[in-house]
């Protein structure tokens, strides 16, 4: 493994270091070692990296370190293509300048209140993040000044092509001082983000991370879609029925393996933490103990965990993502040693899944989707240890006399069967933990991209009119058809609603009226096509009968969607039925508006609320840990001593 570069080595400024302390990160990720650096020279960059690199971060430390706090203007604009990225962002950069008194971010997307937002540009911000449309109505009103703009960042690049934005993107960078920085991050390189790279970035250093490693054969390798469920809860589900010997659990920070470490502790776990902050010789004692079977789970990082070679370690789990396939590599590597079989669980956020891809890519080895224990599997599973203590117990015959006689005597006094007085104590013995558990299962978020070859670098255009909430009357370049994510077709039916193109209505407002009026998630939208005087939409299967008659009454462009199930049937065309229509145009979902919650206020982002207003961002991790639901033995896999659940 080459060198590793720290933190220290980087030349952040003060309070930006300060702040990457308090956060917990313990070395730069590999995009973050190459982006720093050259960014902090005022340099271009051109970085091939995906969400769960840290390539937010990569960004982010270095053009902050360089901020002036003097000049109210903004001073760096992000471009994203969607207002969750874009609020995730700012959320970001609030974090890594927590430590830069009077710092301000703004957040600008479409479907957001206008008169707010432009309040709040009003004010001034050092930081923009924003998605392509909304910025360009700003720039359009002179609400927006970048005339003092220093560094512009187009995150996800290529997904704002597939977006359609990227003829905004252009707009905006026509409109942006020559003499800008600029970064530019893009998962894969297709033809037009090389063109907007040759255009628009000066001389820009090209940061590619990747890297080609084989997993070994006797490792399974699974992963689960971390959705509704939280990652502790699905953790704890895990490691009550998995049959496991020794453990190590990967997480991103100092701070996480030590929170961690606390949570399965007091889940009844012996679990411990080791980072980077721990002296060596505290380290080695703790795989020492790992060795010695005194401690069953070992929560690290990378840097900590580096070269464990415990023999015992049957499973590891990726609790957060590895930045790339070489940490994914060494991380599952702790496992399966000595000739042994080992399993590695990853956990993937759906936003980092296109990492699962690359991951999988690069070991060329499929890693398989698995399912969260369910509550009966759990109830099984503890019944069996319940039984087996009993037995055990019998077997190994201790002199159980006294307790003979004593419920003998107390089963005729009372005159209750042998069987009562065991299910009372059975019940008392269980009580902090019930041989019953039910879950409320939340099934993983089908990832329906996996049934069909990953994306390539061909890139493609579609409708970008309306996704950004509000920008139209813009050039028609983007506008072709081109195909959108396919729902199954076996599950969709195709429905048709009585507006179209010539009402004005466009995909976003479709799928944000269905999404907020009918409460049918945006995921569950699919295909749109608008034909002039109606439009279908495919939506799930089974929809009641409630959810319809609302969906009928839903306005469009103040128009009723009267919806009913289109003749031409699902995955099939809707035909032309309409005289002089033009024909269908399809779209994807438009991802901006659509999930947008109704009268969504502008969220601002500062180290002080302005105007009293609540500062609307948080940086607790999002699965904080709920109570416990379990109670679990150190070794719930022996099936033998029950430690009492404490709460923590
Ligand atoms: P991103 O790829 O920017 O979406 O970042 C993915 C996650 O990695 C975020 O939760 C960051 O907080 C985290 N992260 C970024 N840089 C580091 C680092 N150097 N050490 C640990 N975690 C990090």
């Amino acid at each position: 493994m080459t060198e590793q570069i720290l933190f220290a080595d980087l030349a952040l400024s003060e309070p930006v270091m300060k702040a990457v302390l308090k956060v917990g990160y313990e070395v730069p990720s590999p995009i973050q070692a190459a982006a720093i650096p050259i960014l902090l020279a005022g340099g271009d960059i051109l970085g091939m990296a995906q969400t769960g690199t840290g390539k937010t971060a990569a960004f982010a430390l270095p053009l902050l370190s360089r901020i002036d706090m003097k000049q109210q203007d903004p001073q760096i604009l992000v471009l994203a293509p969607t207002r969750e990225l874009a609020i995730q962002v700012a959320e970001a950069f609030q974090k890594y300048a927590s430590e830069i008194p009077g710092f301000h971010v703004l957040p600008i997307y479409g479907g957001q209140d206008m008169s707010t937002q432009l309040r709040s540009l009003k004010r001034g911000a050092h930081v923009v993040v924003g998605t392509p449309g909304r910025v360009m109505d700003h720039l359009r009103r002179g609400s927006l000044n970048l005339n003092t703009l220093k560094a512009l960042v187009l995150d996800e690049a290529d997904e704002m092509l597939r977006m359609g934005f990227i003829d905004d993107v252009e707009w905006i960078l026509e409109h942006t001082p020559k003499t800008r920085q600029t970064a530019l991050f893009s998962a894969t390189m297709p033809r037009e983000i090389r063109h907007v790279c040759n255009n628009y970035l000066n001389n820009a250093k090209e940061i590619k991370i990747e890297s080609s490693q084989s997993t070994d054969a006797n490792i399974e390798q699974v992963y689960w879609m971390v959705s509704g469920t939280n990652k502790l809860d699905a953790l704890t589900r895990i490691l009550e029925v998995e049959p496991f010997d020794g453990m190590i659990i990967f997480v991103r920070t100092k701070t996480a393996t030590v929170e961690l470490a606390e949570k399965l502790e007091a889940r009844g776990y012996s679990a411990s933490a080791l980072n980077g902050d721990m002296n060596q010789q505290l380290r080695e004692r703790t795989i020492e103990r790992l060795k010695t079977n005194k401690l069953d789970i070992v929560i690290a990082t990378d840097v900590a965990a580096r070269g464990i070679d415990v023999e015992r370690v049957s499973h590891v789990v990726n609790y957060d993502i590895p930045y790339d396939s070489e940490a994914y590599v060494h991380r599952i590597g702790r496992t399966g040693r000595a000739g042994r079989s080992g399993k590695a669980i990853l956990f993937v956020a759906p936003r980092e899944k296109r990492l699962l891809y690359t991951i999988e890519k690069a070991t060329k080895k499929p890693i398989t989707l698995m399912e969260l224990p369910s509550g009966a599997t759990v109830t099984q599973h503890r019944i069996d240890q319940f039984t087996s203590q009993i037995s055990t117990t019998l077997a190994e015959q201790p002199d159980l006399t006294f307790f003979n006689d004593l419920l003998a005597e107390f089963s005729n006094k009372n005159e209750v069967s042998p069987e009562e007085i065991a299910s009372a104590l059975a019940f008392l013995l269980q009580k902090e933990r019930p041989l019953q558990v039910k879950f409320t299962d939340v099934k993983p978020e089908r990832d329906s991209s996996r049934d069909r070859a990953p994306r390539d670098d061909r890139g493609a255009r579609g409708d970008r009119g309306s996704r950004d909430g509000g920008d139209r009357g813009r050039s028609d370049r983007s506008r072709e058809d081109r195909p959108r994510r396919e729902h199954n077709d076996e599950n969709m039916v195709r429905y048709r609603i009585e507006v179209g193109r010539n009402h004005e209505a466009r995909p976003g407002d479709i799928v944000g009226a269905i999404a907020n009026e009918a409460g049918i998630s945006s995921s569950n939208i699919g295909h749109i096509k608008l034909h002039d005087e109606f439009s279908t939409v495919d939506l799930p299967k089974g929809l009641s009968g409630d959810v319809l008659s609302q969906l009928k009454k839903v306005r469009v462009r103040n128009r009723p969607l009267e919806i009913s199930v289109d003749q031409g049937g699902a995955g099939g065309s809707s035909g032309n039925k309409d005289f002089g229509d033009r024909g269908p145009r399809s779209f994807d979902k438009p991802r901006d508006s659509a999930d947008r919650p109704r009268g969504d206020k502008q969220r601002s982002f500062s180290d002080k609320p302005r105007d009293g207003a609540p500062r609307s961002f948080s940086d607790k991790p999002r699965d904080g840990a709920p109570r416990g639901k379990l109670g679990f033995s150190d070794k719930a896999k022996e099936s033998k001593s029950f430690r009492p659940k404490k709460s923590d």
